[in-house]
């Protein structure tokens, strides 16, 4: 087992790893960028260390540092989080020159999944099945028509190297799509410095869901379930469940059994998850992140497997503690991430919580790294913290989740609580009857 883990983030997940780092009894080390001094994983972490001013890039994105920071203090582990450097393939193959353990999967394994078209045939080798498209990037025009009509408008033009949605563009007919082409790729260009660009199916009215899945690192793979996102805004997601409310046990454990057998034959080392859109009883890859989600706890309240300590287990060689026949699904859970924003406007509100009250009681779980007091500094994302509630059932879920938003109180800014709070009382969401499109629509109606 590692004596001594560095955390390279910030905010609630540099809270959470730390958590788990100190019920194992491992040290724990925290970077910090010089506008988070005051930040809770840094109070509450056995050694903290400065490694730059305020700007990602040059503190949270700065590897050399970050290196440095390792070597300092002696941590022979990093635990990256999600976000910042959690994806970097180069960051995974530099902390493995210097005999430091990533925690996540291989350099390797993180650049396949990075390059979309890359990782869709590999999903489709693997035997996941993917949406209908080309076989790989698109030279021209005259082959993104042949492709289109091949597989039938509309069509979605998606960025090999894409992320946060960007590099996206839609084609209805025929006629749309040379326009659609170019924008695609030169927003890809300029947001990736990579113009390769594919072409597959649009669905309509698919739901997100994505099963998380685990590897050992030595050919053995397991499942812990789905969880259903579909409640996005500029494909962001806003809430997030377990399990998906569109799928019973049979769907649930076929399309996990076919992940746990994907990232069995892959060779995958820790957690990962496998997106999907479902569509009229369907699974279609469209990605795979190699990292720890934001919407984790939903899994870990109905499997009651905490999943940071697992990531440490395989990371360290133990392998994991649970096999497929041990991971038992048990009630439902739904997370809402609260974010310091307007909640119609969704513009960011930072500043100064003069007050800050969590709900408590039985399924509540408030994972947050701010406090009364606490400023927001305006250069990071807006997530403030996540309210995780657990029930026996869907419905019993809701109730709890209904009191719980109104026990929050957070004071001194405007925060996404209130959107929540109009949510949880709809009857398409007490229903769970939504696809991908619901919440733009939802607030475009402005009810
Ligand atoms: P990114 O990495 O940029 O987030 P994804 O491939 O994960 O890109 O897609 C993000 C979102 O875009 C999906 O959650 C979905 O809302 C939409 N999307 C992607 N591919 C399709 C598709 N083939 N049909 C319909 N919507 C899609």
């Amino acid at each position: 087992m590692f004596q001594k883990i560095l955390i390279a983030n910030r905010g609630e997940i540099a809270l959470r790893v730390l958590r788990a780092c100190k019920e194992l009894g491992i040290q724990t080390v925290v970077v910090h960028s010089t506008a988070d001094s005051d930040a809770m994983h840094v109070r509450l972490a056995d050694e903290s260390v400065c490694i730059g001013p305020p700007p990602s890039r040059e503190s949270y994105l700065n590897i050399h540092q970050i290196v440095a920071a390792c070597e300092i203090t002696g941590a022979d582990a990093v635990h990256p989080g999600y976000g910042f450097l959690s994806e970097n393939a180069k960051f995974a193959d530099i902390l493995a020159a210097h005999n430091i353990t990533f925690i996540g999967p291989s350099g390797d394994h993180i650049r396949i999944m990075g390059d979309k078209i890359e990782a869709k045939r590999t999903a489709k080798r693997l035997g996941i099945p993917v949406v209908p498209g080309s076989d790989g990037a698109i030279s021209d025009e005259k082959e993104a028509k042949r492709v289109a009509a091949e597989i039938g408008y509309p069509v979605i033009i998606k960025a090999s190297a894409g992320g946060g949605g960007r590099g996206m563009k839609v084609a209805h007919t025929e006629a749309d799509l040379e326009v659609a082409l170019q924008t695609a790729k030169s927003e890809a260009g300029a947001a990736f410095g990579d113009d390769a660009v594919y072409i597959e199916k649009y669905l309509e009215k698919p739901r997100h869901i994505e099963v998380q899945v685990f590897g050992d690192g030595a050919g053995r793979g397991v499942h812990f379930g789905e969880r259903d996102c579909s409640l996005q805004r500029r494909h962001q997601k806003v809430w997030e469940e377990a399990n998906s409310p569109a799928l019973n046990a049979e769907e649930r454990s076929r399309i996990g059994g076919i992940c746990a057998t994907a990232i069995a034959d892959l060779g995958y080392s820790g957690a990962g998850t496998i997106e999907f859109l479902y569509e009229n009883g369907e699974f279609y890859f469209i990605e795979m992140n190699t990292r720890l989600q934001v919407e984790h706890p939903v899994t870990e309240a109905i499997t009651g497997i905490d999943l940071v300590h697992e990531q440490i287990r395989v990371a360290s060689g133990g392998g994991l503690s649970v096999r497929q026949e041990d991971i038992k699904f048990n009630g439902h859970a739904i997370e809402c991430r609260i974010n310091a924003e307007d909640p119609r406007t969704f513009t960011p509100s930072p500043g100064t919580i003069t007050h800050f009250h969590t709900p408590g009681g039985l399924g509540i779980r408030v994972d947050s790294g701010v406090y009364s007091g606490y400023k927001i500094p305006p250069y990071y994302d807006s997530l403030i913290g996540k309210l995780i509630v657990h029930g026996r059932n869907r419905v019993e879920c809701m109730m709890r989740l209904r009191r719980a938003l109104d026990e929050f109180v957070v004071d001194g800014i405007k925060t996404t609580l209130p959107l929540f709070r109009d949510l949880v009382g709809n009857p398409d969401i007490a229903n769970g009857d939504y696809d991908i499109h619901w919440l733009e629509k939802y607030l475009a109606k402005g009810e």
